[in-house]
């Protein structure tokens, strides 16, 4: 999966809040996420986060 800090990722499962779109905050061998709607950060490992993913929006096409 290739993203960069500053996309959004919608995941395959919705948080416990209901909200499915997340905010890359830190990539490398561990990325940190927020959730969008009650700002969670949630850290994993990249590989864990990668199967996690249902679709990536750029950086670019929010701004
Ligand atoms: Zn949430």
């Amino acid at each position: 999966m290739k993203y960069n800090l500053g996309d959004y990722v919608i995941t395959k499962k919705k948080h416990v809040c209901g909200n499915d779109k997340w905010l890359i905050d830190r990539v490398g061998a561990e990325v940190r996420i927020k959730c969008t709607q009650c700002g969670r950060e949630v850290m994993m490992m990249k590989m864990d986060f990668d199967k996690k993913i249902k679709s990536i929006i750029p950086k670019t096409n929010h701004e």
